[in-house]
């Protein structure tokens, strides 16, 4: 009998304050994930952010660092942002999973990245949802197939999607910002370095049309 993953739910305070919640998120054990990561990392920037990033999980870097995007995935987003004409300081980044999930190899002390399975995504789900009450975002990006399954459900398929300007699933949150999913940054570092230009390329497009929507909120 698999075994029962209690979520996040309880842990969550009742509040839409930034800080109480990233406080509180250090203290999850809603999924196991929390054993071995060294901490908890919760979403960054403003409360009043027009647009909110949503990734995968923190890598190996933002584990050590307890920040979001600070490692090479996080750099060369910075970088397709400032290419599409994005300020990053005007908008939230988090993740669908707070702590790091990894493996160790069997020689080699390099922790590698392990996707989060659907159940620890959706044990984690109730610190996604308290943080999209708080920010209220107009606009929500979906990096990579995890974020965008969190929100948009399990049968969403990226590739058939991405760059199109999607809403979250009806009835189902308190607010109703457009969407839009695109590739995670790391899967552009990761592809083939042949291919790389174009990926980046791609993914900035994609950031453009969050750039046109931001601009149709005054922004
Ligand atoms: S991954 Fe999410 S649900 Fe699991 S322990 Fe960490 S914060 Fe809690």
């Amino acid at each position: 009998m698999p075994t029962k993953v209690p979520g996040a739910e309880e842990f969550v305070p009742d509040t839409d304050d930034l800080s109480v919640l990233a406080d509180a998120a250090q203290g999850c054990k809603g999924c196991d994930l929390y054993l071995d990561a060294t901490q908890s990392v919760f979403g960054q920037g403003s409360a009043t952010a027009t647009v909110m990033l949503i990734g995968e999980q923190p890598g190996d870097q933002e584990d050590r660092a307890g920040a979001p995007f600070v490692g090479p995935a996080g750099k060369l987003l910075d970088k397709a942002l400032v290419a599409a004409g994005i300020d990053r300081d005007s908008v939230y980044v988090t993740n669908a999973v707070k702590h790091f999930k990894f493996t160790l190899p069997e020689r080699g002390k390099r922790r590698i990245h392990k996707t989060p399975s659907r159940t620890e995504v959706v044990a984690c789900r109730p610190w996604l949802l308290a943080e999209l009450d708080a920010v209220r975002p107009d606009v929500v990006v979906l990096l990579g197939a995890t974020a965008a399954k969190a929100l948009l459900g399990n049968d969403f398929r990226l590739t058939e999607h991405r760059g199109e300007v999607l809403g979250l699933p009806a009835g189902e949150f308190a607010i109703d910002p457009q969407v839009v999913a695109t590739v995670h940054p790391s899967s552009v570092l990761r592809g083939p370095p042949e291919n790389r230009e174009q990926a980046f390329e791609a993914l900035t497009d994609d950031l453009r049309v969050v750039a046109g929507l931001m601009r149709g909120h005054g922004r």
